[in-house]
């Protein structure tokens, strides 16, 4: 990774751009069961991330989850975050995306590519998470990322509370936490936005205001 990304915002892309969550939820529903009978979408949506769920934290569960998570074909045909595409695209004229910072591990590079195109997300560099970095240590390597790559990129939305909890006090980029409405820190730069619009108007504003 180089710092040579001209200034910009990175984004995230799975419950960010990319409703993940809802497909793999439909694939433990059929592999794992589904204990509270409800929808993936009631599912996905009450959860937000299958770490918080707790009846499918077992082996099987964990099995179907890595299965996909390390498929191309899954990639291709995820849905998208509502206005993300509308919201991304009004963003980059305010200020450019340089790159997209996933966990998804580097065996899924050429499905996220296929994908982000597929929607004209803009150009930007992929960086994701090396295999030899645990799932269960994906938020720190993020955070660490982004600290790492500050001031060229100067900051990122994502929709993941926990990488908020990683990033030092001395970071001086901003975190628009997307579907969220409240922020678990206060000593550094955490934007709680729920809806894509609200991330459109809170990077809108940052720039106003020359906070990089
Ligand atoms: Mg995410």
């Amino acid at each position: 990774m180089e710092k040579t990304l001209k200034k910009g915002l990175a984004l995230d892309i799975d419950e960010t751009l990319s409703f993940t969550i809802g497909l793999l939820v439909e694939k433990l529903m059929e592999g794992a069961g589904n204990p509270e009978n409800l929808t993936a979408y009631e599912i996905a949506r009450k959860y937000k991330h299958t770490d918080n769920i707790s009846y499918w934290q077992n082996e099987a569960a964990k099995k179907i989850i890595t299965t996909f998570i390390s498929s191309d074909e899954f990639y291709k045909d995820l849905p998208l975050i509502e206005n993300a595409k509308e919201m991304v695209a009004k963003i980059n004229k305010i200020i450019p995306i340089v790159a997209y910072i996933t966990v998804r591990s580097e065996k899924v590079i050429e499905s996220t590519k296929f994908w982000l195109k597929k929607h004209n997300f803009p150009e930007a560099e992929l960086i994701t998470k090396p295999s030899s970095i645990p799932v269960s240590e994906g938020n720190k390597w993020k955070a660490g990322v982004l600290e790492y790559l500050y001031p060229q990129v100067v900051g990122i939305v994502d929709d993941n509370p926990n990488l908020t909890n990683f990033l030092s006090k001395d970071y001086k980029g901003t975190v628009f936490l997307y579907d969220h409405n409240e922020a678990k820190r206060n000593d550094i730069k955490v934007i709680p936005c729920e809806k894509w619009e609200d991330v459109a108007e809170a990077v809108r504003k940052s720039m106003i205001n020359n906070i990089w």
